[in-house]
């Protein structure tokens, strides 16, 4: 099936353009086309290009540099190989994505009018990334064949000035910059990171000439700036894009049109505009207080992350201490006053800031933690990652890595279905059916979507998996840092230039076993820092047998030590089943727990419950067994939580109830990762839920 898909991908394509390509073969080639340049020197072909960056404590891996070998990570990005981006690409360059369609029609080849959202080019761009990830490990030619054949369609797309953007360009009655919802730099962000990692990962240009020409108009466009582009940069993907084109380029107006971007916000009256009407102002786009005096996380999640994490990537090249200081801010306020046990983020739908701005999607109050209507969209869960993963660099404090680590084995994964193929843009903690009108919930779907039309999630979610591996490890000054556990080879230079292979066994997250043995090194000393995750107290760590003291949970343990070929580093985290309560000031969980095990969330769903059971009806016992049991064929192997828990049977029907001795009955039943939700029809679930004591 994964075969005939790939097939039919490209098939697709050529069946496709065919004609229309003849048709316009009269038009112009970008002149830079056939043209490739000598790839880049080792060590500059990370994810983020942070090589030179002078305020990085950890570097990037080159991409390619690790794969997963065996295991849960292994198991996921095969799958993403074999179907998540094979099977996406044939949604998004046939009629029911139109994503590549939009191009075509920009570009003169096809007939047609623009489909999807504004900012659909982005999600386009994100799912060409993931494309390249892929082949970086596999080295299928026929991937780079079918994005250059896109990338000449994208070229004849731009316009002669550089600006692209395809539901501009199609459309007569919009000009360009008139109104930032129209989302154009959120296109021009994905486009420069997808031509930065295309050009990384292959050494051709086509891609990164087109990235240059549009960032040259943007420059040109947006400095020095004029009053009525002030408030662009809605959904800023363009700072991370721009400061990664400099660190291709070297070219410092890109670095500093990204630093623009920052310095422009909390500068103007917060009025709506001409530029602005149609969408939330104000906090809802971080732009009523600068960046440098935010003390709090405000607006749209998916807004305020990319933005976070874009200032991350300014402070990597300029040293400035205020814009590190309100990262650390507000990263601890993201973390410890409006983040899910899941890692998610943006608790409602629709809400107000705490300065009474209008906000969709985002973040509200410190502490307001709904469940059911949790909003929690996938691509913000991926943003807090993608900013975790910059601090983490920026610091060298595991804590980031902590986040990454919760972000990917939860509310990111929980964004696609096992198979690969269905997608969730919400991620609540509780589903209720029934008496509850779901519509009314504000939480997008009941079940998985095999589309979505709002399509930003899915490639975004795709591109981490297949990315991944690029994040296992960093280099640090003087060796390498393991970010995460998985089944993997690493095969990469250290900063010195030296060689380095190493490999990792390890059934993480159903074990907490990891095995880490020197393939190679240099003879001289040097580092090798593991990240032991703040929950993994009691963990140990051995060399060829030998204890290593000291090891403290919540901190990178630090080996440094001459090593020889075979030597062998065993990291042994302690994988308990554990109860998670919430802060006191979060009502909305007050007497309840989550389970937990390792870095996995887990839930409890309909399938597992007697039938008519409402899942509000569910008490967990705090005395019971929780009894891990890796099951093989559950979801492509998962460990689940073997437990006893309560069913109520006397039922509430009134807003408020007289309360009386509930009627209690005892059942067997088995808790899930919460990833793994909803992969067995529509049906009730809750992470959280009431605990009765003995
Ligand atoms: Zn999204």
């Amino acid at each position: 099936m994964n075969k005939v898909l790939v097939t039919l991908g490209s098939f697709a394509l050529l069946l496709g353009c065919g004609s229309e390509m003849e048709n316009t073969a009269k038009k112009e080639k970008p002149e830079s086309d056939t043209r490739t340049i000598t790839m880049l020197k080792d060590n500059n072909r990370g994810i983020v290009n942070n090589t030179n960056s002078p305020h990085v404590k950890l570097k990037s891996i080159d991409i390619g540099d690790c794969r997963w070998t065996e295991g849960f990570w292994a198991d996921k990005w095969r799958t993403a190989e074999k179907v998540m981006i094979p099977y996406m690409g044939t949604l998004l360059k046939g009629d029911i994505g139109h994503g590549y369609n939009n191009f075509k029609i920009a570009a003169g080849l096809k007939e047609g009018e623009h489909k999807g959202f504004w900012w659909h080019d982005g999600d386009f761009y994100k799912w060409m990334e993931a494309s390249v990830y892929i082949y970086a490990i596999n080295k299928d030619e026929q991937i780079i064949n079918e994005l250059d054949e896109i990338i000449e369609v994208i070229g004849m797309a731009q316009q002669e000035d550089g600006y692209l953007s395809t539901p501009i360009i199609i459309r007569d009655d919009i000009k360009p910059f008139s109104n930032r919802r129209y989302h154009e730099l959120y296109n021009s962000g994905h486009l420069l990171t997808s031509a930065c990692i295309h050009h990384r990962v292959t050494g051709k240009t086509n891609f990164l000439d087109i990235a240059i020409k549009h960032a040259n108009y943007l420059y040109d466009l947006f400095t020095p700036i004029p009053d009525h582009l002030k408030r662009f940069g809605f959904n800023q993907t363009q700072i991370m894009g721009l400061v990664e084109l400099y660190r291709t380029t070297q070219d410092k107006r890109y670095l500093a049109l990204a630093e623009q971007f920052i310095n422009m916000r909390g500068t103007y009256k917060i009025d709506d505009d001409e530029t602005t009407k149609g969408y939330p102002i104000g906090d809802m786009v971080q732009e009523r207080v600068p960046l440098r005096e935010e003390t709090e996380a405000v607006g749209h999640a998916v807004l305020a992350l990319y933005y976070y994490a874009g200032a991350a990537d300014v402070y990597a090249e300029t040293g400035e201490k205020a814009l590190l200081d309100a990262l650390d801010r507000l990263w601890e306020n993201v973390t410890h006053k409006k983040m899910y046990v899941t890692g998610a983020v943006g608790q409602t739908h629709y809400g107000r800031s705490s300065r009474l701005d209008k906000i969709e999607e985002g973040f509200i109050d410190e502490y307001m933690m709904p469940n059911m209507t949790a909003y929690n969209e996938t691509c913000a869960n991926i943003c807090n990652s993608m900013f975790n993963y910059r601090m983490l660099t920026l610091s060298g404090d595991s804590k980031h890595g902590d986040i990454m680590e919760l972000v990917l084995h939860n509310s990111g994964l929980s964004g696609i279905g096992i198979e690969g193929k269905d997608y969730y843009y919400s991620n609540p903690l509780r589903k209720i059916d029934g008496a509850l009108d779901y519509e009314n919930m504000n939480v997008e779907f009941p079940e998985r979507q095999p589309y979505l039309k709002c399509f930003c999630c899915p490639p975004n979610l795709v591109r981490t998996i297949a990315k991944s591996p690029g994040w296992a490890y960093s280099k640090s000054e003087n060796g390498i840092a393991v970010n995460l556990y998985g089944g993997n080879t690493l095969e990469t230079t250290l900063l010195d230039g030296s060689e380095i292979k190493l490999s990792q066994k390890s059934d993480y997250p159903w074990d907490g076993a990891v095995q880490i043995t020197i393939e190679e090194s240099k003879s001289e000393p040097f580092e090798m820092l593991l990240r032991i995750p703040a929950w993994a107290k009691g963990s140990k760590v051995t060399i060829n047998g030998q204890p290593v003291e000291n090891i403290v949970a919540g901190s990178f343990a630090r080996i440094e030590r001459k090593w020889s070929v075979g030597d062998v580093v065993s990291l042994e985290m302690p994988m308990e089943v554990k109860f998670i309560e919430g802060h006191p000031r979060i009502e909305e969980v007050r007497n309840q727990v989550a389970i937990k095990r390792g870095p996995i969330v887990y839930c409890l769903e309909s399938p597992d419950l007697p039938k008519e059971t409402t899942i509000t009806d569910v008490y967990i016992s705090g005395s019971k067994e929780l009894k891990p049991k890796f099951q093989t064929d559950l979801f492509g192997g998962v460990t689940t939580i073997e437990t006893e828990v309560m069913i109520r049977k006397d039922t509430l029907t009134d807003m408020y109830n007289e309360v009386s001795k509930p009627i209690l009955e005892p059942f067997r039943t088995n808790f899930i990762p919460y990833y793994a939700w909803s992969n067995r029809g529509q049906g009730e679930m809750t992470v959280f839920m009431p605990i009765i004591w003995d």
